[in-house]
């Protein structure tokens, strides 16, 4: 018997990921579950990524603190996949703390930091690849991400030893600096030293909070503990299942939770992929479903489509299946929280994307190829609309709704376990 697992059989896992292009209410839906759990852990992303919770009438909008932070006896994790900017973490930190709430935090050793030279490097490398980028949030996500593989990135316990911070400091500094301003050719006015002493204090400030949380899982895991795994972002940004190159650059696939928390799970887990009844994009990739025109600002307005973090205006378009599919297999679904079906409510007719047509061939499943998938044209069915009066049992949905509703459900293979009519928990109903 492998003594770091748990004597038990019952569900203690459960890993919470966007099945879509992100912004599909992971947040609300991680909300939810929260409560129950004894951590709460994020896993990959950075400050790139942005969740909104209403509680209670109150809005709070994170973007590196887990969604465990509500609730006073859940510990919420920062694990080693998540791509850290210190500056960012303490102002939410502050933020929230004026609430007068008190945080039960626990940050990774092992995280790697987004530094101010990565900020610099974001534009340049966006310059460069122009079209083919896919779009970034110039948080610095994707120079952070090539440090940590290059393997001269910083992470947050070094913050705590100044000597190898420097001699590691030195390397990277030198690195970022001569690729902004003699390859991409900007003007940079960092200074090492000045960086050095600010994300000293930085770490200063940070260090009640940082361990080793790879360990305190594991134990957490060994005795029976439940711990909810929080995605950011969504698969379809994911580098390796994505439309890669319009992706992100951490892996965002419910397998990738094992990586970035730093546990073996070996066990059954629960894996509820949120899904909006329709589609939003921030930034360029094809988008085969996408509403443009009038119809598209309608849906844009209705379901303030408008990012957390950058308030960009989202594209947006039809639920896609054909994408929807590929999450549902390489995540390993098991259930599917569907959003946002009161912004789609009172709508003449309902579409949904079942599959592509490219060259007169049609397509279930989505393909590698970018040209291919520039080449799509949706294939849709219509479902007429509905009126949801008040939010009651799922029985007691309009017949149109819960028909839309398992047309999906048969169509992936994947139970939808939570429907979602509105921002606030009340309007949520478990089948
Ligand atoms: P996340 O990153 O996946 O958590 O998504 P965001 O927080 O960026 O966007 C989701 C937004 O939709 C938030 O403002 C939520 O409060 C809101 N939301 C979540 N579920 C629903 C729903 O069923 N209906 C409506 N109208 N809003 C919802």
């Amino acid at each position: 018997m492998n003594s770091n697992q748990p004597n038990q059989t019952t569900l203690l896992i459960t890993v919470i990921v966007g099945a879509q292009w992100g912004d599909e209410g992971k947040g609300k839906i991680t909300d939810f579950f929260a409560g129950e759990a004894d951590y709460v852990v994020r896993f990959q992303g950075g400050n790139n990524a942005g969740h909104t919770l209403v509680v209670n009438n109150e809005t709070y909008k994170l973007h590196l603190l887990p969604s465990g932070v509500l609730y006073p006896n859940t510990v919420s994790v920062i694990g080693n996949g998540v791509l850290v900017d210190p500056k960012v973490l303490l102002e939410e930190i502050e933020a929230f703390e004026k609430r007068g709430q008190k945080l039960n935090l626990k940050i990774s050793e092992r995280a790697h930091i987004i530094m101010p030279y990565h900020i610099f490097m974001d534009e340049g490398i966006s310059q460069m690849q122009g079209e083919l980028s896919a779009g970034s949030t110039r948080r610095g996500i994707a120079p952070v991400s090539a440090d940590k593989m290059y393997r001269h990135g910083i992470r947050v316990g070094d913050l705590l030893e100044p000597e190898l911070f420097k001699e590691k400091l030195t390397k990277a500094f030198e690195f970022n600096y001569n690729v902004i301003t003699k390859v991409f050719n900007l003007p940079c006015d960092l200074k090492m030293e000045d960086i050095y002493n600010e994300y000293l204090g930085y770490g200063e400030k940070l260090k009640q909070y940082i361990t080793d949380t790879e360990v305190e899982l594991a134990n957490a895991y060994k005795n029976n503990k439940k711990i909810l795994l929080e995605g950011a972002q969504g698969m379809s940004l994911d580098p390796d299942h994505g439309m890669y190159p319009h992706t992100t650059s951490t892996n965002n696939v419910s397998g990738y939770c094992e990586v970035g928390a730093g546990v073996g799970f070996n066990c059954h887990k629960k894996v509820i992929g949120v899904v909006k009844a329709y589609m939003s994009r921030v930034g360029n990739s094809p988008f085969v479903t996408e509403m443009l025109g009038d119809d598209g600002e309608k849906l844009r307005q209705a379901g303030n489509e408008f990012g957390t973090t950058t308030g960009r205006p989202r594209r947006v378009g039809w639920l896609n299946l054909v994408q929807l599919r590929q999450t549902a297999r390489v995540s390993g679904l098991t259930d599917i929280a569907i959003t946002k079906l009161d912004i789609l409510t009172g709508m003449p007719e309902i579409k949904v994307c079942v599959a592509y047509e490219i060259d007169g061939v049609e397509y279930k499943e989505m393909p590698a190829s970018l040209t291919k998938i520039r080449k799509a044209k949706p294939i849709y069915k219509t479902f007429p609309g509905w009126k949801v009066s008040e939010i009651g049992t799922y029985e007691s949905l309009p017949a149109e709704l819960k028909n839309y509703l398992e047309f999906i459900e048969k169509e992936i293979g994947v139970k939808i376990s939570i429907v979602s009519l509105g921002a606030q928990r009340e309007k949520t109903i478990l089948r």
